[in-house]
């Protein structure tokens, strides 16, 4: 009930425009590097000491297209320096296609494709890769399909699915192909029954058949949990070949630094930005123990 909630919030502009325009929360720096490129590189030199980075330029549901331009300009901004701070070798990028325009009354998945082809070949110029983030169910057809177009040029585009989602054990098997890069998560969206297993078992059952599905396949399994026992199975089943653990900057972060100690390869998810509303309300929606110390600071601030 808390989470349909906090997540119904995510998507109110009213909700999103007043939150906004207060400052960086402390708990809002927990998730996201600071409002500028220049903070996201910052933290991603220190990260990149043991672990691997996702860097995610904040936004989401654009609906006006100047604001979908200025998105993809942002990655092309981005990209360059991380060409030139030396940093590409050890950080991409994700993208969100409703950021770059999808979900723009006409042509949005056109102008989507568009936008993240300039994405791809900003990466391709400086050695790195891009993964194209999955939004609600609404979008998941768009998004593959927008993902396949993308890797006819650049075979390295990370696909990313929902094990919550009825349907993902069948998109693994269609994405476990040689070199396929995909990010298997829980899902983040508050999603129908008829679509979605709601209940924790359910989707942490189908994590793990997903997960068995790549683990067998051809591709690079991304495996984006915080779940330790689901890190344990990944650990298990991936004994002999490549695969990464991925998890979200300001989470478990000491579990983090020791798998990667051990050797494994740890890929951290870091956004910046000055939209970052969406994105930490999700985090809420998943620890409704953030939620009282984000209250408290609220109210704190008078
Ligand atoms: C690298 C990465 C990329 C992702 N990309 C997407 C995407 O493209 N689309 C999408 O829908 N979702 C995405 N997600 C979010 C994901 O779907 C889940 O909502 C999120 O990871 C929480 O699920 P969990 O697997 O950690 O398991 P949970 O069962 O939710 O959490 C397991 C444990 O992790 C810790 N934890 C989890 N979340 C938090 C939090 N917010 N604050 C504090 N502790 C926490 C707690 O200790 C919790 O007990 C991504 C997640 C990661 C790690």
């Amino acid at each position: 009930m808390l989470r349909s909630t906090l997540l119904a919030a995510s998507r109110s502009p009213r909700v999103r425009a007043i939150v906004e325009s207060g400052p960086f929360d402390p708990l809002v720096s927990r998730f996201v590097a600071g409002a500028t490129a220049a903070d996201a590189l910052a933290v991603a030199r220190v990260l990149t000491v043991d672990r691997l980075v996702t860097l995610d330029h904040l936004g989401e549901d654009t609906t006006e297209r100047p604001q979908a331009d200025a998105n993809v300009a942002a990655y092309e901004h981005i990209l360059a320096l991380l060409g030139d701070t030396g940093l590409a070798e050890r950080v991409e990028v994700s993208v969100k296609l409703s950021a770059l325009g999808q979900s723009l009354a006409i042509d949005g998945d056109k102008i989507a494709l568009e936008g993240a082809r300039r994405v791809c070949a900003a990466a391709a110029a400086v050695g790195t890769t891009v993964t194209v983030d999955m939004e609600d169910h609404t979008t998941t057809d768009r998004t593959l399909d927008t993902v396949r177009e993308l890797r006819v040029d650049h075979a390295w585009v990370g696909a990313v699915v929902q094990a919550h989602l009825r349907r993902t054990e069948a998109d693994c098997r269609d994405l476990a192909g040689p070199g396929s890069r995909v990010r298997l998560c829980k899902g983040a969206y508050d999603e129908p029954e008829s679509v979605a297993y709601r209940d924790r078992a359910g989707v942490d059952a189908s994590f793990a058949r997903c997960l068995r599905v790549l683990m067998a396949g051809e591709g690079l399994p991304m495996v984006a949990t915080h779940d330790p026992r689901l890190i344990e199975l990944a650990r298990t089943l991936g004994r002999d070949r490549p695969y990464e653990l991925q998890m979200l900057h300001g989470v478990r972060p000491s579990a983090q630094r020791a798998l990667a100690a051990e050797g494994e390869t740890v890929r951290v998810y870091l956004p910046y930005g000055t939209e970052w509303f969406g994105y930490f309300m999700r985090r809420l929606a998943e620890r409704p123990a953030n939620l009282t110390f984000f209250l408290r600071s609220l109210l704190g601030r008078g």
